[in-house]
């Protein structure tokens, strides 16, 4: 007696369906790895998503909840382990696992906590996709893309950290609010760490290619009777004040994440601020990551753009590189 399954459909192809093409993995399923996975989802950037979490129940239930959204979805696939074989294939990998910054806690107070974490999970994600691109957006994360790099042993172009990507989205709001226009018609780039030391760039900031240093030339600066400059204070306490008022952030980090991953999954070369290795750029000579404009693509960073940053700009992106390479020193087991 056939089953209704066997009277309903005759298969047709006599091999298995094919590995997945743009497998997408999420490690960590806190609050920052599910704004993630759901932004990734909601632009259909993948045709499988894996999500990996030490917290077994929380993951199931995670993993359970989206699939319940598969009607409004178009990822077919979307799986969930604590084993990383769950992440075999995986094109881009995306993690957050760690631990969370807590109130007033910089994000370089995190950081060894957060190595001893990262080797747990990077050699387990290679070992199963060794062919990835790794995204880090855990924190301190300018370091812990740096420790990826080092634990990974993948090339320095396959290993991104999502940088100043939010500084530079969280600017551009800031900025095109004060002059009441979109944030995507307001052009300006916040570079560096992603965190206190970070580097507005004044010199570029425009609107329509309408330069703003060149309406006022002391913009940016403490001598400017508009105070521009407290624009980008915003930026540096901003992750503060949320994480003040709503114990963390999540959505705007997994909005620009599903941003980089489109650039990556579609080959598409646009130009975004993230975390690279910069030794030998702008007289840096220790092996840091921080965020320059990179072109991403389907080889990860293909490339970094080089700015016409003033001396007083360059400037503070070394004292960025020596803010990092003071922690970086320190680490141990890396
Ligand atoms: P969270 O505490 O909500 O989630 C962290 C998750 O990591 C938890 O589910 C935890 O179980 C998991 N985890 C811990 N150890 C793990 C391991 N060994 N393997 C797999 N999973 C593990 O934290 P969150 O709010 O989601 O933040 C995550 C990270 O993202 C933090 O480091 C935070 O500072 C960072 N963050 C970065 C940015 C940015 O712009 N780069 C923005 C916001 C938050």
């Amino acid at each position: 007696m056939s089953s209704v399954l066997q009277k309903l459909i005759s298969p047709l192809a006599s091999t298995p369906a094919e590995p997945p093409r743009n497998k997408v993995t999420v490690v960590g399923v806190g609050q920052v790895g599910m704004a993630c996975a759901i932004s990734i989802l909601l632009r259909d950037l993948c045709d499988e998503l894996a999500l990996v979490d030490v917290m077994k129940d929380r993951l199931k239930g995670e993993m359970m909840d989206l699939q319940h959204g598969s009607l409004f979805l178009k990822t077919s696939k979307i799986v969930a382990d604590t084993d990383y074989a769950v992440t075999a294939n995986s094109r881009l990998v995306v993690v957050t696992a760690g631990v969370r910054q807590q109130e007033g806690e910089s994000r370089l107070n995190l950081v060894q906590r957060n190595v001893n974490v990262f080797k747990s999970i990077i050699p387990q994600i290679v070992k199963y996709s060794p062919n990835c691109t790794l995204v880090v957006v855990s924190n301190p994360v300018d370091v812990l893309t740096y420790v990826t790099w080092k634990l990974s042993g993948l090339p320095k172009h396959r290993v991104i950290g999502s940088g100043t990507n939010l500084d530079s989205a969280r600017f551009r709001f800031l900025m095109a609010e004060r002059l009441g226009i979109h944030a995507s018609s307001f052009n300006g780039w916040v570079l560096g760490e992603h965190g206190d030391t970070s580097v507005p760039v004044w010199s570029g900031a425009n609107v329509a290619g309408v330069n703003l240093q060149k309406l006022n030339p002391e913009i940016g600066t403490d001598d400017d009777s508009e105070q521009w400059k407290a624009t980008h204070k915003a930026v540096v306490d901003s992750a503060y004040e949320v994480i003040k008022l709503k114990g963390y952030t999540n959505w705007a980090i997994g909005l620009s994440v599903a941003d980089l991953t489109e650039s990556i999954i579609k080959n598409m070369s646009r130009v975004h601020p993230v975390s690279t290795m910069v030794k030998d750029m702008y007289g840096i000579g220790e092996e840091v990551f921080l965020s320059l404009p990179c072109v991403l693509n389907s080889s990860g960073v293909s490339s970094v753009i080089n700015m016409t940053l003033t001396d007083a700009e360059v400037g503070q992106l070394r004292n960025s590189a020596d803010t990092l390479w003071g922690i970086q020193k320190d680490l141990k087991d890396v």
